[in-house]
């Protein structure tokens, strides 16, 4: 069945690649070729877009999709469908690959070359991925978690999959890819295949925005696309038929070995199966094993093809020249089995992935080791490695330099740039370090592009240090070498929406109402009493505070079971202080409040985001699942949610609680605004004593400037707190400025009941205007979708309403303010061009 291959006569030294290049059989994967075909599909998707994919879906795959987006209800529904036992697999699968994966990513280094001049390497997710997930001969849900896992752990913010529309599934894809999908979160799938697909994930169409990487196997057309659009995306290494090489010496299995080629064999009738073998008795074995299996294989066709076709049992002379057949050939997927398996894996250079030993099948990499499947074929293993989670990432080189490091190297600058002829070049930096700033001995070069070069002698270290002294005297006060931050914060920007100087300021949510003249009497007075006796630290533990907030709360609740600090956000904080931290984990479901993975990451806590349902929900078995599955320290629950506005019913809630191994923090900042005035976490945590329900007086109490947030939990969980939280952090005026606030709650109150019929109005107004809202129970809407949401948002400023750009890319959010401040709202967005175009329905945070 296996053609022979008798190198035996062969040192290992001879068995080069240029040797044995017509001597090892391989199938061609004539990219070229396929090229031509592709070229006209791939240049109509990119001229003409969703109709071009749409007629090329039609001529390919038999199904006329007007839009190529998959409903989230037959994603939802394709996982309810799956055998519960395919689910538990790709749900193992999900979790080791995530482990091996995490491991991947590169750490931030900072390099410092000389004093005050460094460079950092940062490495940084694409914005958005396009995954292609074949749907050929086999449908492989795998393949969704070996291509998605690397691009989630990476931070990719989108990932669209797309896969072949199947004409007898009413063109959605295969069901256990959908699941695979649903199962990893990934809300945005497209029923496309072939080049278009690539096509469409690369130039991007109506329904599909253009990804920054492409990755995914596929057939030798979506390989030839994929090298058109190089250069446009970045994409994976070119994919061609599998192939397997085993090495194996005479304590190989014989059982084993036949059935390792004949698992690889069963992909492709193209597949290349290689046994590379020092004992012509194994030959012989797995010969009349070979023929033994394949008579009764599922798909012996294909098996027999493949083996008949490009593959050959290479007898050698020592396990030496096996190892440099191995090498030669640079296979996808590389077995030893032989004695001392681990030693000669790590003499191995050219191979996919390696599989060590007996126990290490090539089929335990195609889905459970954790390692990646999609990995380099016909050869490309000599440069290039599998998917990983570098695929998605980019280094980026962040160079700091102060004035007296310039002024140290200014002369090889100098020197350099004359010797490419490059004068600008040269100008630049003197124009920041004079030449009378350069160290002693360095010559200045004669003024002029062109001119030859003067390099001075190399300055000897004193005069160095001199200079550099003398430099840093006349750039001090400019240029500060920067404070030794951490690492892992390096690049971070500072949390903020802008602080525009606008006459409407909707974008931060905050009660448009100030406190009434009453109040503000109340809080002066209040304060005034505090003034007296600020010589003295406040109550460290705020007791009164605490108990007329729990008077407030109702539900029984005392002062014992409640815990303030200043604003939700400080609440969060000491929340993540101690519960999460170093090894930990919390899960969020975007989008939703951006605070919540900031304040995860600057705790050192590991953040885990899952994504919300099409309406911004959380579906309560998805929400269960995840939960079952991740196993995380924190849940965030948003309930109003920031930015989509949309409330949890209790059943979810109470259905995390009752799976979460850890905290479960509902976030309710927003609680008085909801529709459901009953609808609070509040009521169930008489049940679970590990729920934590968080609320501030930012927003219905309209004391946004006076930073009290406050919780309501098991007392234990408040003891935790006293641990981690500092000594008088609230202080005396904000307690007392509070509790005024708190006894004006029944004239705060109504001013909300103002704001929500203002938001019901807006809704009404703007479904009517046929812009998507979501539905929305707290002092903001969501509105959209706008294909350009930039262009409405700067228009809106333009007349002076200013508004938020946040959420999903094709969404707006806009904070409920008085009625002649929304009033100017409308005015300024029926004014405004809005170009409604289809959204991209893909998650992101408030931010
Ligand atoms: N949680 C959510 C969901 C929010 O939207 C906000 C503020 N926008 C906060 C917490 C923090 O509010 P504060 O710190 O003012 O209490």
């Amino acid at each position: 069945m296996l053609t022979r291959v008798d190198l035996r006569g062969e040192s290992a030294s001879n068995l080069t690649r240029t040797r044995l290049a017509a001597v090892l059989p391989r199938a061609e994967l004539d990219v070229p070729a396929a090229l031509a075909a592709v070229r006209p599909v791939c240049e109509d998707v990119r001229r003409r877009g969703a109709e071009a994919v749409r007629e090329h879906t039609i001529r390919f795959d038999g199904v006329d999709l007007p839009s190529t987006l998959v409903p989230g209800e037959a994603l939802r529904a394709a996982l309810a469908q799956v055998d519960p036992a395919v689910t538990a697999a790709l749900r193992e699968a999900a979790r080791r690959a995530r482990l091996v994966h995490e491991a991947q990513l590169p750490r931030q280094t900072v390099t410092s070359v000389a004093a005050g001049s460094s460079v950092t390497e940062r490495y940084v997710p694409v914005a958005r991925a396009g995954v292609y997930v074949p749907g050929g001969l086999v449908a492989y849900p795998s393949s969704v978690v070996m291509n998605v896992i690397p691009a989630q752990v990476a931070g990719v913010g989108q990932i669209a999959v797309a896969s072949p529309p199947q004409a007898e599934s009413g063109g959605l894809p295969h069901t256990a890819i959908l699941a695979a999908c649903a199962l990893l979160g990934i809300t945005e799938v497209h029923a496309v295949g072939g080049a278009q697909a690539i096509a469409m994930l690369g130039y991007g169409t109506r329904d599909c925005a253009p990804a920054d990487v492409v990755t995914g196997p596929g057939n030798v057309y979506v390989a030839a696309a994929k090298r058109l659009l190089r250069g446009t995306v970045g994409t994976d290494a070119e994919a061609g038929p599998t192939e397997i090489a085993i090495v194996a010496d005479h304590t190989a299995d014989p059982v084993f070995v036949a059935a390792d080629l004949i698992a690889q064999a069963e992909h492709d009738p193209l597949a290349a199966c290689l046994l590379i073998t020092t004992d012509d008795g194994l030959a012989g074995r797995v010969e009349a094993e070979l023929i033994r299996q394949v008579a009764t294989a599922r798909h012996s066709d294909r098996i027999q093809a493949a083996l008949d076709g490009q593959s050959a049992c290479v007898l050698v002379a020592d396990i030496d020249a096996a190892l440099a057949v191995a090498d030669a050939w640079a296979p996808e997927h590389l077995e030893i089995q032989a004695e001392r398996a681990a030693e000669l894996a790590g003499r191995v250079r050219n191979a996919g992935a390696i599989f060590v030993g007996p126990y290490a099948p090539v089929s335990l990499g195609d889905y459970l080791a954790g390692s990646n499947h999609v990995l380099p074929t016909g050869g490309t293993a000599r440069h290039s490695g599998g998917l990983s989670a570098l695929t998605f990432l980019r280094g980026i080189h962040v160079v700091d330099c102060t004035a007296a490091a310039l002024a140290e190297v200014a002369p090889h600058i100098d020197a350099l740039g004359g010797a490419e002829d490059l004068a600008a070049h040269v100008q630049a930096v003197r124009a920041r370090v004079p030449a009378a700033h350069w160290p002693a001995g360095a010559g200045a070069p004669p003024a002029g592009a062109g001119a030859e070069p003067e390099v001075g002698p190399a300055p000897v270290v004193s005069a160095v240090s001199e200079v550099r002294t003398e430099a840093a005297a006349w750039s001090g006060a400019r240029i500060a070498d920067p404070p030794p931050l951490r690492a892992d914060l390096a690049g971070r920007e500072p949390y903020g929406a802008p602080q525009l100087d606008v006459a409407i300021r909707l974008n931060t949510n905050e009660n448009p109402y100030p406190p009434s003249s009453d109040l503000v009497s109340a809080i002066t007075q209040a304060a005034a009493t505090a003034a007296t006796g600020l010589n003295r630290y406040p109550d460290r533990d705020a007791i009164e505070l605490r108990a007329e907030l729990a008077a407030y709360l109702g539900h029984g609740l005392t002062g014992d079971q409640v815990w303030a600090a200043n604003g939700s956000n400080e609440i969060i904080q000491q929340l993540f202080q101690a519960f999460g931290g170093p090894g930990r984990s919390a899960l969020g479901f975007e989008p939703s409040y951006s605070m919540h993975p900031i304040i995860s990451q600057t705790t050192v806590t590991r953040w885990v985001s899952a994504a919300r349902d099409d309406d911004f929900g959380i579906d309560r078995d998805r929400a269960v699942s995840t939960v079952r599955e991740l196993q995380p320290d924190l849940v965030f629950l948003t309930s109003p949610n920031n930015p989509t506005g949309t409330a949890l019913p209790l059943a979810v809630i109470e259905a995390v609680c009752d799976v979460a191994p850890g905290m479960v923090v509902v976030d309710e900042a927003y609680s008085e605004f909801a529709r459901d005035r009953h609808g609070s976490a509040l009521a169930l945590l008489a049940r679970f004593p590990r729920l934590v329900v968080v609320r501030t007086m930012s927003k219905a109490f309209a004391l946004a400037g006076a930073r009290v947030g406050y919780l309501a939990a098991d007392p234990a969980v408040i003891r935790a707190l006293l641990v981690v939280r500092l000594p008088y952090h609230l202080s005396a005026v904000t307690q007392a400025v509070a509790r005024a606030a708190l006894a004006h709650s029944a004239e705060l109150l109504a001013a909300v009941s103002i704001i929500c019929a203002e938001r019901d109005e807006l809704v009404a107004w703007l479904r009517g205007r046929g812009l998507a809202v979501a539905d929305s129970d707290a002092n903001f809407v969501l509105f959209g979708t706008f294909g350009d949401r930039r262009s409405v948002w700067r228009q809106l400023l333009d007349q002076g309403v200013l508004i938020r750009e946040v959420g999903p890319p094709a969404w707006l959010r806009v904070s409920i303010g008085t009625p002649q401040e929304m009033a100017a709202f409308r005015t300024a967005l029926d004014a405004a061009a809005p170009g409604a175009a289809p959204a991209l329905r893909a998650a992101s945070r408030e931010s």
